[in-house]
């Protein structure tokens, strides 16, 4: 060591009160759980809360002191109104006549004394589109559309806002979407007291038929008077129950509406990435703002609650768990958005405000951030290129005050750079091994409940393998010139070189949420410019301060935003299906979400006396919750509250061959599991042990011979569960093809006249045999002009009038041999909501599926046809 150097170190020796933290250039190792503590404390006291907040809610006693503003109290009151109706399904009384004789009721009471026109409508609508793969046929779905307007008034620019009052048959519906229908009932009834006036009318659209899936919005925003004036749209949806609600999709290419909803919203959530994430299909669901822009061209905002996602399309999903602060917080931030949209001078003229995408995100639910692409690319770039230039300069300054040549600290960049490459690498692989193995042993899901087990199993191991790496390189080069609290500087600035790398790509890449790579570089480099402004870098342990204060506004904020992303995902993984390892996307989620809020904090642990003994303690962390995770802790499923879901349908299924005689017939209960621990609950259910996968039926039956009806079990067909059974109870309306007349049109081609009756939901599969071709039909063209495999999948479902459905079919034999059979129909029928035809039997084997199981039971028939 050259007595220059020499000097150098014993000057940066602390002194003083210094010593007490800092012991040979390092950080004392016992303040290790401190500053992990700092960390975890600024996570719980304030990212959770800013994440679960909510206005207090006011009353009906508040009313007076609070005139023309919306009150949580009315809302609750119409939540448990519509709730108390039980599951509105489509087709069922509950649905059709007893929600649509509520909400009408209301909507009299709300016109009576108001100096607004208000006009309400019920619409009954037929009609069909293309979902997917799937021809959505729908006969007398009802609306009930309401309109508020100023009085006399001519203007024909409305704002549509839009909830839905049918439920799925599992559940009361009340957080999806009662809670909305409720909320949008209370800002209907505000804004027609109210004397402040609107510019233009508001159409309130309560949706009859949204689970169906999404028909009421097409029947709505294709057939409705009214609809071809509808400028602008919110939508109002849930995945959850409680919460607040998040915006998640705006525009497309609307700026204005983000605009307006800056300038409006009293508790601004909002998230681009929500945007894209939903955009890209990563969240199984779907909402009827698709159905607007797609079939009317409506640029909207579409929001919805995520929160509490467990009960979701579950017996659960209660009036009496729904906040009250909740309806105050959606309330308050509806009846505002109204207001400012409907007397914004950009709806009346949208098209010429149509420019462009935009970015936007709450601070903490505090305030809005939102600007256009354009900025966004520019600031990207400009926040990219500073980061890079003062991190260049930084490591310059290194050169000069260590008196190491320029070359060599280069050199030493490269190596750190690639060692810091390597960090990641490896941090990413650590815990998608974990994820592969939690599942290798049966063990996935451990945290459905304990969500708390991700930080412990996850982060740790991500934490793990980000820090070892750099610190195994420090311990093999210990003989470096460059003292350790320079190295660790070095090594930050490689990371923020790398993401500002990163986020040059990504913006290049067109992917609007890199503004979290982009803020996270913009706080690292003014934490840097502060450092080497107060030359504290040339220090070896007191540059940390400058960089913790700069790190901590981005880590609260990020962990405010993933601890929403994770209650949003966790419930949802209860419901991906079988074939998704839900540990495995789990893992992928911990590894981007800790580089994000983690990846400046981290490399700080090389600073600690003894930092390889505490990295490799956040690997004791993993083991013991790994340990945890055996233990009923660690077991996915609560009663009430986190349950695991199935959907089960008692079926018949008979099979006809070509003259029309049964070959095939049995009764069984089919099971569609929806997560990945179907097997824990093999011991309990009776007769678990006859179970067999459907898989083989798939080659041999149409449509495998299930009676589905919805398009999303279509993916999991093959590893849904047959239980043979007694035959289930029929209602009296058991699905009918009938065949009313068979032409020749041609030597080649044939039309059959047929008629199609039935229970409320049915799925019609059509397959063309022995070289015949579909050459036309009366349902709806698209799956024949853009040549979908066959068989032909035809979901019809009625509301209020179950007249048999009429339908053609044209096929075409080039041979013009008919003495062959020429067509197979499969025709699946389900009884969503009749209590009375679950046979006792059915109930035993419900009974018997242990009491943490949400098991939705449906009587189902299936039955195949050859002509
Ligand atoms: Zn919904």
């Amino acid at each position: 060591m050259s007595s220059e150097t020499e000097e150098k170190r014993s000057k940066a020796q602390p002194n003083g009160c210094e010593r007490a933290f800092v012991q040979r250039n390092k950080i004392k190792w016992f303040w290790a759980p401190a500053f992990f503590g700092f960390w975890l404390l600024l996570y719980v006291t304030i990212s959770i809360p800013a994440c679960h907040r909510l206005p207090r809610p006011l009353t009906i006693q508040d009313e007076e002191t609070h005139p023309d503003q919306f009150i949580a109290e009315r809302a609750e009151k119409n939540l448990r109104e519509l709730v108390s109706l039980g599951p509105r399904v489509v087709g069922s009384r509950q649905n059709e006549m007893a929600a649509l004789k509520m909400l009408s009721q209301k909507m009299q009471k709300i016109r009576s004394g108001t100096a607004n026109d208000i006009e309400v409508d019920v619409q009954v609508a037929s009609g069909s589109y293309v979902h997917w793969s799937m021809v959505n046929m729908y006969q007398s779905i009802q609306n009930i559309v309401v309109k508020i307007s100023p009085k006399n008034t001519n203007s024909t620019t409305y704002l549509l806002v839009n909830s839905h009052y049918d439920s799925v048959p599992a559940g009361p519906g009340a957080g999806d979407d009662g809670s909305m229908v409720a909320t949008m009932m209370e800002v209907l009834r505000v804004l027609a007291k109210s004397d402040k006036p609107l510019k233009n009318p508001v159409v309130f659209l309560f949706n009859g038929a949204e689970e169906n899936p999404l028909q009421a919005s097409h029947a709505f925003i294709t057939q409705h008077k009214w609809a071809k004036y509808c400028k602008a749209l919110i939508n109002l949806d849930s995945c959850g129950n409680g919460g607040r609600e998040i915006l998640f999709q705006s525009g497309p290419n609307h700026p204005w509406l983000m605009k307006n909803y800056r300038r409006a919203i009293k508790h601004p959530y909002a998230s681009t990435m929500g945007e894209e994430l939903f955009q890209h299909n990563f969240i199984p669901s779907d909402t009827d703002f698709r159905i607007f822009r797609d079939h009317g061209s409506v640029p909207g905002l579409d929001m919805a609650y995520t929160y509490n996602g467990f009960v979701y399309h579950t017996r659960h999903d209660k009036a009496e768990i729904f906040p009250r602060g909740s309806f105050q917080h959606t309330g308050d931030n509806l009846l505002a958005l109204v207001r400012q949209i409907a007397n914004s001078p950009e709806i009346e003229n949208s098209a010429k405000y149509a420019k462009g995408h935009t970015i936007y995100f709450d601070v903490m639910g505090w305030f809005l951030v939102f600007y256009t692409e354009t900025e966004g690319v520019i600031l990207n770039v400009i926040v990219s290129l500073i980061s890079i230039g003062i991190c260049g300069y930084a490591i310059k300054l290194i050169s000069v005050n260590s008196g190491i040549k320029l070359e060599k600290i280069l050199k030493k960049v490269g190596h750190t750079l690639l060692v810091q490459i390597l960090s990641v690498v490896v941090g990413a692989i650590l815990p998608v091994l974990l994820g592969l193995f939690m599942d290798a042993v049966h063990l996935p899901l451990s945290w459905f409940s304990n969500s708390w087990l991700i930080l412990g199993l996850y982060f740790t191991t991500f934490f793990f393998g980000l820090a070892i790496v750099p610190a195994m390189y420090f311990h093999w080069t210990k003989q470096d010139k460059l003292p350790i609290g320079q190295r660790v500087q070095l090594l930050l600035h490689c990371h923020c070189i790398l993401l500002s790398v990163l986020t040059l790509i990504f913006t290049i890449c067109g992917i609007r949420s890199v503004f979290v790579l982009m803020l996270s570089c913009l706080f690292y480099t003014v934490g840097l410019i502060i450092n080497i402004a107060t030359r504290l870098h040339t220090k070896d342990v007191a540059w940390v301060i400058p960089h913790i204060v700069c790190t901590v506004p981005p880590f609260v904020f990020f962990a405010y935003f993933s601890h929403g992303f994770f209650t949003t995902f966790i419930p949802m993984f209860g419901r991906f299906g079988e074939n998704l390892n839900p540990d495995l996307a789990v893992a992928v989620f911990s590894v981007a979400v800790g580089f994000l809020c983690c990846g400046f904090i981290i490399p700080v642990l090389q600073l600690f006396n003894k930092s390889k003994t505490i990295i490799c303690g956040l690997m004791g962390i993993t083991l013991l919750c790994f340990i945890i995770a055996m233990t009923p802790i660690g077991f996915p499923y609560r009663p009430e509250t986190n349950v695991q879901r199935f959907a089960v349908l008692h079926t018949k299924r008979t099979f006809h061959d070509a003259d029309n005689k049964v070959r095939r017939q049995e009764s069984g209960y089919f099971i569609m599991p929806q997560d990945r621990r179907t097997y824990t609950v093999k011991h309990a259910v009776i007769n678990m042990t006859l179970a067999q996968r459907i898989g083989s039926d798939c080659d041999k039956e149409i449509n495998c011979g299930l009676p589905l009806y919805n398009q999303r079990w279509h993916k999991t067909r093959k590893n849904s569960l047959w239980i043979p059974a007694s035959e289930p109870v029929l209602g009296e309306n058991v699905p009918t093809v009938l065949l009313l007349s068979k032409n020749s049109v041609s030597p080649t081609r044939i039309r059959y006249e047929m008629q199609l009756s039935g229970p409320n939901h049915m799925a019609l599969f059509i397959q063309p045999l022995n070289g015949a071709k579909m050459m036309d039909w009366s349902f709806h063209q698209a799956p024949l002009r853009l040549s979908f495999e066959p068989p032909y999948f035809i979901y019809f479902s009625w509301g209020v009038n179950g007249d048999p459905l009429k339908f053609w079919l044209e096929l075409e034999k080039p041979n013009g041999n008919w003495n062959s059979t020429t067509l197979e129909l499969g025709l699946g029928g389900h009884w969503t909501h009749h209590k009375e035809l679950i046979t006792p039997d059915f109930k035993k084997f419900l009974d018997s599926f242990p009491h943490y199981v949400d098991a939705t039971p449906w009587p189902a028939s299936f039955e195949s046809r050859i002509f």
